[in-house]
């Protein structure tokens, strides 16, 4: 249609969107180097229970240190290392960083230290070496595999191929920790959802913000939430509340009885030292 209305929209449009597949193009070809050159690096944020404020787990939330472009969030670059399958090595890599330093903790703190939990992109669970990775990689930094939690959307863990859920099971066995990411977003099978080797659901943000103020209509959000706890709770899943950025949300979210919560309202990701001063 733009064609139509004259070759000028033609240009502007094309030179818009090169502008955008240039930075793109730029970002992901140089990915690889970055990753050599130690450019990424890995910020924590706690997951707090909600009865007593303890830190149970931790998130490892991964970044790019860009030398002209700046900090960049997971949002600009993950989707284009899942498009390159830069994703295998760039998520190895954070999965060394955070159980290294989720077995510092433990050195420091003791067996109350968190869990590590850690993202997995669908093209990683489809990876035949995930399993022998992750085995290799809890061998050599010396983490117990029940402090380590691998965070998989909907998506990934329902799809209906034999080779993920595999692989999820032989992580299960191990003793990794399974969890759903942004619960509540995504297609999920409940019915399949209680076959599946998970121990955590993450109700998503977009859920939580409903839960922000005392205004009627919240309601809605209010029981989606409850009943999502309660869904958990009996498939046997502990459950954490993602985005808590009011004590008010905290504060609903503990009357409900979910079991843990993450977000501003406790601390933002930060390096681990940031982590080190609540344990
Ligand atoms: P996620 O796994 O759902 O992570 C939670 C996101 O919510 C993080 O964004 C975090 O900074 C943000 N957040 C935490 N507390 C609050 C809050 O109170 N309010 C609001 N509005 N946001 C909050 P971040 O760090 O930008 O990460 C975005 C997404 O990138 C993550 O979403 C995850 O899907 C992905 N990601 C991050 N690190 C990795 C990684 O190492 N591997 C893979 N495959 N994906 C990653
Ligand atoms: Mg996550
Ligand atoms: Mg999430
Ligand atoms: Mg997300």
């Amino acid at each position: 249609w733009a064609k139509a209305d004259g070759k000028s929209r033609w240009a502007l449009f094309d030179s818009e969107r090169n502008a955008r597949e240039v930075a793109r193009f730029t970002l992901s070809a140089t990915m690889p180097a970055a990753l050599e050159r130690g450019e990424f690096y890995v910020d924590y944020q706690p997951l707090v229970r909600l009865t007593d404020t303890a830190v149970v787990g931790v998130e490892a939330l991964v970044r790019w240190q860009h030398p002209e472009f700046g900090r960049l969030g997971p949002d600009r670059f993950i989707e284009l290392a899942e498009e390159t399958g830069l994703i295998v090595s760039l998520g190895r890599w954070v999965l060394e960083q955070a159980c290294r330093q989720a077995r510092s903790w433990i050195d420091e703190f003791g067996a109350a230290a968190p869990f590590v939990s850690v993202n997995l992109a669908v093209r990683q669970l489809r990876d035949a070496g995930l399993v022998g990775d992750v085995a290799r990689i809890l061998a050599e930094s010396g983490l117990p595999p029940g402090k380590l939690q691998l965070e998989l959307t909907e998506s990934a863990i329902m799809g209906n191929a034999a080779e993920p859920l595999d692989a999820l099971c032989a992580l299960s066995d191990m003793g990794v920790r399974i969890a759903i990411d942004d619960f509540g977003t995504g297609y999920s099978n409940l019915a399949y959802l209680r076959h599946l080797p998970v121990h955590e659901l993450k109700i998503a943000g977009s859920f939580v913000e409903g839960l922000r103020a005392a205004a009627a209509g919240d309601e809605v959000d209010q029981q989606i939430v409850a009943t999502l706890v309660s869904l958990a709770h009996a498939l046997g899943l502990t459950v954490t509340a993602e985005g808590v950025e009011t004590t008010t949300q905290a504060e609903r979210l503990r009357a409900i009885g979910c079991d843990s919560g993450q977000g501003w309202l406790f601390a933002k990701p930060g390096p681990p030292a940031s982590i080190d001063g609540l344990l």
